[in-house]
């Protein structure tokens, strides 16, 4: 079995179940698995012997969106396409990615993934969970094309085409949601546990808004008679706990999952920042998971803050959603913008959200050999450089993680022990060409009228 040790100035270890930083330590890796954590220079095939490196266990990032970040790139921001400062979701990137997704060809849908890939590998990111379109299952090949770890969760829709009015309801076209059902366990038959384990598949109902009771229980029925876990957007507007609130008999989104039986620990929702203090209480009991994607909102003016979530102990991972995918800087965002919303420096500090990132989220997937630094743990793991000026000199590697380092500062990505990403490069494609063809195949859908009366209008 093939060997390789990692020197850390800082190595992200556990001790008694807890984050444990230790100075001037090696990592070392035998095949798949970490073998060991030593203060003295292991004998290994290959050895990375770098100074300034802080060597954390991979981060995971459960909530992207490859294409639609793509699509609206520099599109969205300081307010373009908003109507009153809506939400964007059901007027822009919905009908555009389905459009984009139709007129594109496989060659150009894979285009579009291996760029959505190759950033979230250059950013840190080892085990990517990605809701999309199932008329885009290259997302499928491009993951396991380029090595990372990927839980595809392509798209349930009570609605063939969801369309917001005006008033930001959703218009339902009167299809059931069978026919993405099918697509669903296509996908998973012929995807589930290939790349050697590296994809799965989670059940991905759009949204509450999106899905009716029908198809959300049996979503619930699916997944749960597979194991596998469920992922859906909640409470991500004022339009949807409207909504909701008129289809369900006052219900709000998180009453309404509940009613269902969705409210449970197999459970992560994206969002969930216009749910009451009240639909807090029972998301916690529940042990269902938020997916906190603070930058996204904040693009709008509206706080995401993840110290709200943790305060009312519901479980919380940080996620990029469709925006930037740079999980460092997600972070950031997360702490900022909890920091900002409480009015206290104290909130969402940097062991905290690295723990959301990585254990945590492990768990939420359970996965409890990923996340860890620790012998007999898989061996996903991301290497920061520290020896960056804006990183030294240097007093706590934590803090300087969350608030001063971002996804320009990942020097190493390893999953399932292959160096995937080295000096910052990924190695595994000229990333200049993915990039040239990725965005010639988003400049197609930027080129369409509708995207153009979309983002000018
Ligand atoms: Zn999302």
């Amino acid at each position: 079995m093939s060997t390789i040790a990692i020197f850390g100035s800082y190595v992200l270890s556990r001790k008694d179940g807890a984050q444990d930083v230790l100075r001037d330590h090696w990592v070392l890796v035998e095949g798949k698995k970490i073998a060991a954590v030593t203060r003295d220079r292991p004998r290994a095939d290959e050895v990375y012997d770098r100074p300034g490196r802080f060597v954390l266990p991979g981060l995971l990032n459960l909530h992207n969106h490859c294409f639609s970040e793509a699509v609206a790139r520099s599109h969205s921001e300081d307010g373009t396409g908003r109507k009153n400062n809506q939400s964007i979701v059901y007027t822009v990137l919905l009908p555009l990615t389905k459009r984009g997704a139709d007129i594109l060809s496989a060659e150009e849908r894979m285009a579009v993934a291996r760029l959505g890939i190759l950033q979230l590998l250059k950013g840190g990111a080892t085990t990517v969970m990605e809701p999309f379109r199932n008329s885009i299952p290259e997302m499928f090949d491009a993951a396991e094309e380029m090595g990372i770890r990927f839980y595809g969760a392509p798209y349930l829709f009570s609605t063939s085409d969801a369309k917001a009015g005006p008033d930001g309801v959703v218009q339902y076209s009167g299809d059931d949601g069978t026919a993405d059902m099918a697509t669903w366990d296509a996908l998973y038959q012929r995807w589930n546990n290939r790349g050697d384990g590296r994809i799965s598949l989670a059940m991905s109902p759009h949204a509450t808004d999106t899905c009716g009771p029908d198809l959300l229980k049996a979503c619930a029925a699916r997944a749960r008679e597979l194991g596998v876990p469920i992922t859906t957007h909640m409470a991500q507007s004022r339009a949807e706990v409207e909504t909701i609130g008129k289809r369900y008999g006052g219900r709000t989104p998180a009453q309404y999952l509940d009613w269902l039986g969705l409210l449970a620990p197999d459970l992560m929702a994206a969002h969930c920042m216009f749910s009451t203090d009240d639909d807090l209480k029972l998301m916690a009991a529940r042990g269902m998971t938020v997916l906190n994607c603070p930058r996204v909102f904040a693009r709008a003016g509206v706080t995401a803050a993840f110290s709200r979530f943790a305060e009312h102990g519901v479980r919380t991972v940080v996620g990029t959603d469709g925006y930037n995918m740079d999980l460092l800087g997600e972070l950031n965002a997360a702490s900022l913008i909890s920091k900002i919303t409480s009015q206290r420096a104290d909130v969402a500090n940097s062991p905290e959200l690295i723990e959301a990132n990585t254990a945590v989220a492990a768990d939420v997937i359970k996965r409890p050999d990923l996340g860890r630094i620790e012998p007999g743990a898989t061996a996903d793991l991301t290497v920061v450089d520290l020896t960056h000026p804006h990183l030294q000199p240097l007093f706590d590697p934590r803090r300087a993680l969350i608030a001063l380092a971002n996804r320009a500062n990942i020097d190493q990505v390893m999953v399932d022990g292959r160096v995937l990403v080295d000096g910052g490069r990924y190695l595994g494609a000229d990333e200049a060409a993915i990039t040239a063809a990725g965005s010639a195949a988003i400049g197609k859908i930027w080129d369409l009228p509708e995207a153009q009366a979309a983002f000018n209008g």
